[in-house]
Parts: C-alpha cells; structure tokens; sequence
C-alpha cells in the first residue's frame, strides 16, 4: 500500500498529559483538548533537529474554551495550556466528558501554527487557518494540507477513567513523502480505517506499543524503517532569572502596589504554571 512512500509519527504522552492536568488543575474536556494539541504538537516537531527549533500551535475558538495552546521543540520537550483550565462549573454533569472537543471550544475560530527557532536572530514563520471542525487533529490535518502542501492524516487522542485520571494519550500522522507517488485515494483511505478503526488511546491503553500501531497502520503486511525514535518530556523554558526580569520591567511603584494588594510578590509562568515568590529587596535592589 505505501512501498516506503509515507512517513509515519506515533506519540505516546500518558506522562506529560497527567503533569500537565495536574498542574493547570484541568477538568476532563480541557485534558482532552490539551492532550490532542499536545499530540500534535509533538508530531509536527518530529522533524526538529535542535532543542532551540520548536513548534506551537494555538488554537482560539468562540466556546467556553477560549485558548489552547501547545508547544514542542526538537529536543521532544513539550508545554502547553488552556484558558481557561477548567470549564466544568458551565456543563452539565452529563457533559463533563464529551465526544467532541468543538462542543467547548467551538467548531469556529483560528489556529494558528508557529514554526520558530529560539537563536535570537531567525524569524518565526507563522501560518494562520480557520478551524477545520474544532477537533484538534483534524485542523492540524487541515493546516498540513493548506499550508505545508503535504497530503496527511491525522489522528489525536486522550482517554480518561471515570473519575477523570489519564489513561492514556496519543496521536499518530501519516504523510505522503515530497516526490513520490503515494495518491491522495491511499491517504484518503487510511484516513476513514483511522476513524473508523484505529482509536489510538484506546490502543495506547491496552498497552499495544509504536510497533503494533505501526503494524496496523500498513495492515500487518509492509516492511517499514525506523527513523528515529525520541523520548518526549514535560519542560517549561521558563526560570527564576526571567521571572525576575519581567517584574523588574514593571517598575518600583508597581511592584509595591503589588505587595501592598496582594501582600506578596508571586508570579505565575502561564505555559507551566510554575510559582515563585519574590521579596522587594530582591526586586528594587537591581
Ligand atoms: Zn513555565
């Protein structure tokens, strides 16, 4: 079916998607949301070589879910947030876990796409799409086909317990490699046995490995070759130093109307939520 004239990502970020729930406190539907960016994020920067190249993805919709965003850089370091981190107290009990993401963040709105390298010199290239349908993986589908010209199929998944706890999270890319004859009917095909059969969380916690996804992907019959294999991580660029800088931007009479209001100096990395708190000596003595 493919004869080496697609490339294949598989991701598993169980890991990262519990980190990330747990420390954005988010509820089922906005894990869910964040773990499918997260797995997309993650697949388009398989192709990243260096730690300072990174690629987010930002999506913007008109439901409760205003802003998700994910990022992932060569190095397989991945962060990411929604605002807001939960939407629980809008829905109803029945509605806590929906099917579809788009029921929250809408079926409308912008993705917007940025493939930057952190050197200080180079410029961001940035692309910006309307939604396909909301569903995460279907617009970054959508974005690969309009913007990269690579005929692609897309699937990103999370499943939760019950209760709520990531069971598993995952996405899988397939994409006709530039200069060969792979047809858009092949594509379209393996696209609808992904929808239809392929249920890539559900696999994930099973326990079926890359190896068995890959198997079916190319229907337990092709030969494939292993390109790269790269762990992926929870990691903020975030850091005391940089924190620090941001608040001493904002003046002495702010950072004492701060303290005064709030009776403390704390700041709140938005990608991580990582908290520090800082004394005005500390701020005032630069
Ligand atoms: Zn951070």
């Amino acid at each position: 079916m493919f004869d080496y004239r697609a490339r294949c990502v598989v991701v598993s970020t169980k890991d990262i998607v519990t980190t990330l729930q747990q420390r954005h406190k988010l509820d089922p539907i906005t894990t869910i949301a964040l773990g499918r960016a997260i797995n997309c994020a993650a697949m388009l920067a398989s192709t990243l070589k260096s730690e300072v190249d990174y690629i987010s993805c930002t999506w913007r919709g008109k439901g409760l879910l205003e802003t998700v965003f994910a990022e992932c850089n060569g190095a397989g370091e991945c962060r990411g947030y929604t605002t807001p981190e939960s939407v629980a107290e809008d829905l109803e009990i029945a509605e806590l876990i929906p099917e579809k993401v788009s029921d929250v963040l809408g079926s409308e709105g912008t993705l917007t796409v940025i493939h930057g390298r952190r050197d200080g010199v180079s410029k961001p290239y940035t692309a910006i799409l309307e939604f396909m349908n909301g569903e995460i993986a279907s617009d970054i589908a959508h974005y690969l086909a309009e913007s990269e010209q690579i005929p692609s199929a897309v699937a990103a998944g999370v499943k939760l317990s019950p209760t709520g706890e990531v069971l598993s999270s995952g996405g899988v890319l397939v994409q006709k490699i530039a200069g060969t004859n792979l047809d858009e009917k092949t594509l379209k095909e393996l696209e609808v046995n992904m929808a239809e059969k392929l249920n890539i969380s559900d696999r994930l916690a099973k326990g079926e490995s890359v190896v068995d996804i890959l198997n079916f992907l190319t229907n337990d019959t092709e030969e494939h070759t292993l390109l790269l294999a790269r762990d992926l991580s929870f990691k903020c660029t975030c850091s005391r130093d940089r924190m620090s800088s941001a608040l001493v931007l904002l003046g002495e009479d702010q950072i004492k109307t701060i303290l005064d209001e709030f009776g403390k100096i704390e700041t709140r990395c938005p990608f991580c939520a990582h908290t520090e708190l800082f004394s005005l000596e500390e701020l005032t003595r630069q």
